[in-house]
């Protein structure tokens, strides 16, 4: 199971934007997207800094899907298969193609309040600290459906990591598409949310959709 692991705020810097790919940090003062001048915001590389051109029809399509996927923390081969998925189920592509981003594992972990970001769910989830519906679910990429529970692992509660974790979670907001127990640090999937229910930066999935309509 591939997966990026490379310097993550230079995706940021690549796509112009924060990302939230490092929990709490990205909320601080050290962020390079707000430290830097905006004159030194270049995206990375040596050729950075070199007078940009005007993007080309493809070139606008694929920054888009680049965003959306590494903001989810997804490979190339599994980010086409959820798109795949999103055209098979029918409606608007760009819409189900978020769900099913939003209904993976490691994000719902996230979005749960058990990790601080997306990489460290996925780490949790690859630890094997969590189940869905009573069974022990190793899997990132795992969707879930309305009505699944996902639970801390007992055998994990006893780490130092979950010790004490109901406070935590007890600072932290679930979106409404989900309910979170912080006494028995498990929570219930209540629907697949709605587009209006994800909260993600500025995106136009229509244009990755397009990317891969080509
Ligand atoms: Fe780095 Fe987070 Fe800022 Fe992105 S948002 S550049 S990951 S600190």
């Amino acid at each position: 199971m591939a997966r990026y692991t490379g310097p993550v705020c230079r995706l940021c810097r690549r796509e112009g934007m924060k990302l939230y790919l490092k929990g709490a940090r990205c909320e601080g003062p050290k962020c390079p997207i707000v430290k830097r001048q905006p004159a030194k915001n270049f995206p990375p590389g040596q050729h950075g800094q070199r007078r940009t051109r005007r993007p080309s029809e493809f070139g606008l399509q694929l920054r888009e899907k680049q965003k959306v996927r590494r903001f989810y923390g997804v490979m190339e081969s599994q980010f086409h298969k959820h798109f795949v998925e999103a055209e098979r189920r029918g409606g608007v592509t760009g819409d189900n193609l978020l769900q099913i981003l939003e209904s993976r594992l490691d994000n719902v972990v996230y979005r749960m309040g058990f990790a601080d970001s997306r990489r460290q769910a996925r780490q949790l989830v690859r630890h094997g600290h969590f189940t869905v519906n009573g069974r022990k679910t190793n899997i990132p990429s795992f969707l879930v459906k309305p009505g699944d529970v996902v639970a801390v692992r007992t055998q994990s509660r006893g780490r130092e990591y979950f010790t004490d974790y109901s406070e935590v979670l007890n600072t932290r907001r679930a979106p409404d598409w989900m309910t979170v127990d912080s006494n028995t640090l498990s929570g219930r999937v209540l629907n697949l949310p709605a587009r209006d229910q994800i909260e993600v930066p500025a995106f136009n999935e229509a244009l990755v959709v397009e990317h891969y309509s080509r």
